[in-house]
């Protein structure tokens, strides 16, 4: 193996251009590709830039018998003359030029690697995360990886000069209730004592503005002990901010600025604001959804009036129990829904715990379908008419007793139909704000209600009456930031009077006792001066995924965890010592050998 010494890098291997035709260059990566044309080899030369094309010509013999043992994925350095090639490859940024060696170094071999590294990797998601150290080097999730710098940087520079700080807030701290679970780390020094990894600053960046930082951000990884799910991870990271003296509008307003820039400076996509902004109930009633994808139509219509006192009986039942009948129109889609989609489409809504699903077909000169022989042709066109339906479209109807029930599963629906029938346009980005969302909601298994966003949200002053006579109806200065159908994230203005952070607590069905115990700290701070506050915090691996254009979170982080919230490569997690457990105090009761389960 050769060293580096004496040599300088003088180019990544994505930078040449036609201008440095005729430079004398150096350049350092791994071998992509390698072609022996008998007599010439070409090698591909890679680096996180992209590749450019090496060619080792025959008059230089010693030269082209080292290039003949260069093999994939070898680390090379190469010096060389750049010189126009004969065919173009218009594929890649470098395809016009190509470097002619005069100097190679072999820097480091490499065994076989278990998959080839290319974009249109065969190998599956197991094998690529136990490599991947390999998997990086695919330029897509080098693209990636770049992508999320960029809107990191981004993010410090836009509240930089708007005057946050970047401040760090512990990663060992308290177990708070009112969340998801906790991941623990065990105390030493107060053996049967733990620490909980924060699953979110709130409370720290809170107690921030208390200090008076006025204005705080922290690119913040967070912990939840949760089941994965498609786009979750057991860590993941925020983009936080919190600033002192504002009310919503303060707050979004400055987000849109970054959302504006963020757009522009990465993707250059022009954000128009101000950002549309949606109330819940609104989002809800028209799209079924709290995080509304907005490229498309399909939007939620109430018939419940309609069908009050029908001759459907199912229908009208529902309504005259206080129930919702709801329908989105299929705009043209009368061919494509046929018998079988529909019964396969009762189905999806079925997961959604929906009852069923009826519809009604407009044809030119009659209205058929699942529920058309309980109403008059008078009452079908009244129907039609209401949903806005014309010859050519499909009325769904979804009818509950529960609001949410019907809300989820034509939510879920509407989406359903634009994916499947392709409705949704490319490359558009549909930001907006869901604001006034419920401060509370009735949890059923605990009996209780709990909070929608988190209890430290301030309710609307217009509504504080109703905490005592209404809490479920109680909206709070909350607001989401939507993108496609994702939460990019959300934030409030917090309650900042002690007094109002009790009854919350209060309505939390907490003892003031027990709100003391478990929030003790923060109820005592609030009665030292604490300043009107709010803020928000994004996700940022969702954000990178939308912009990336990624089918997954797990794409957006270097080193991801699987389904059962393990990582891959160094196989964590893993038992640890005796020793290690007895320093801590700790008895293991219950063991599982992932190592002996993985074959
Ligand atoms: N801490 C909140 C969350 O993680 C965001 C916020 O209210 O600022 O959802």
């Amino acid at each position: 193996m050769d060293t580096i010494k004496g040599l300088k890098r003088t180019y990544m291997c994505g930078e040449l251009r036609e201008a440095h035709v005729g430079e004398t260059v150096t350049l350092m990566g791994w071998v992509a590709k390698e072609r022996n044309m008998g007599g010439l080899v070409f090698v591909d030369i890679r680096d996180r830039s992209g590749i450019s094309q090496i060619v080792f010509e025959p008059d230089n013999a010693e030269l082209l018998e080292k290039a003949t043992g260069l093999h994939m994925e070898y680390v090379i350095a190469v010096t060389g003359t750049v010189r126009m090639r004969s065919n173009i490859n218009e594929n890649i940024p470098t395809g016009k030029v190509e470097v002619e060696a005069s100097e190679l170094r072999i820097l480091n071999t490499c065994d076989v690697t278990p998959f080839v590294i290319t974009d249109d990797v065969k190998a599956g998601e197991d094998l690529r995360l136990k490599y991947r150290y390999l998997d990086l080097r695919r330029p897509t999730l080098v693209n990636t990886l770049k992508l999320r710098h960029r809107v990191t940087q981004v993010a410090r520079r836009y509240f930089d000069e708007n005057g946050f700080l970047e401040i760090e807030t512990p990663i060992l701290t308290k177990s708070t209730p009112e969340g998801a679970r906790d991941y623990l780390v065990p105390s030493r020094v107060y053996p049967g004592n733990f620490f909980a990894l924060p699953q979110s600053p709130q409370q720290y960046k809170q107690l921030l503005m208390l200090g008076g930082m006025d204005r705080y951000i922290q690119i913040a990884k967070c912990f939840r002990d949760e089941d994965l799910r498609a786009d979750r991870q057991p860590e993941f990271t925020q983009i936080d901010l919190e600033m002192s003296f504002v009310d919503e509008d303060d707050v979004m307003n400055m987000n849109e600025g970054f959302l504006k820039r963020v757009f522009k400076e990465v993707l250059d996509y022009d954000v128009t604001l101000p950002l549309p902004r949606l109330t819940w109930q609104e989002a809800m009633d028209r799209f079924g959804s709290d995080k509304p994808d907005t490229r498309f139509g399909l939007e939620l219509c109430d018939m419940s009036e309609l069908f009050d006192g029908c001759g459907f009986s199912a229908f009208a039942d529902t309504v005259k129990n206080g129930g919702t009948v709801r329908a989105i129109n299929a705009k043209g889609l009368s061919d494509k829904l046929t018998r079988k989609t529909l019964d396969n489409l009762v189905e999806f809504v079925k997961t959604y715990k929906a009852k069923g699903m009826a519809w009604l077909i407009v044809d030119e000169n009659e209205i058929r379908g699942s529920i058309a022989k309980f109403f008059s042709p008078e009452e079908l066109k009244a129907i039609a008419d209401k949903a806005d339906a014309k010859a050519g479209d499909v009325i769904l109807f979804v009818a509950d007793l529960k609001a949410s029930v019907v809300y989820a599963s034509l939510g879920a629906l509407r989406c359903e139909i634009a994916k499947r029938f392709d409705l949704i346009p490319e490359g558009m980005f549909n930001l907006l704000w869901v604001t006034d969302f419920p401060l509370l909601e009735y949890d059923e298994e605990e009996n209780r209600y709990v909070a929608m966003h988190h209890p430290f949200t301030s309710p609307k002053d217009e509504d504080i009456a109703l905490l005592d006579t209404d809490p479920g109806k109680v909206r709070a200065k909350a607001y989401d930031i939507v993108l496609n159908g994702y939460e990019l994230g959300g934030g409030s203005i917090r309650i900042y009077d002690h007094a109002m952070q009790q009854k919350m607590f209060e309505c939390l069905g907490f003892t003031p006792d027990q709100a003391q115990e478990r929030f003790g700290y923060l109820l005592n701070a609030f009665r030292y001066g604490t300043p009107p506050h709010g803020g928000l915090a994004y996700g940022l691996d969702r954000i990178v995924m939308l912009m990336a254009g990624c089918d997954s979170i797990r794409d957006t982080i270097a080193f991801p965890k699987v389904k059962d919230s393990g990582e891959l490569m160094i196989a964590s997690p893993d038992v640890v010592d005796q020793k290690q457990l007895d320093e801590l105090g700790l008895a293991i009761v219950n063991k599982v050998d992932r190592h002996a389960t993985e074959e």
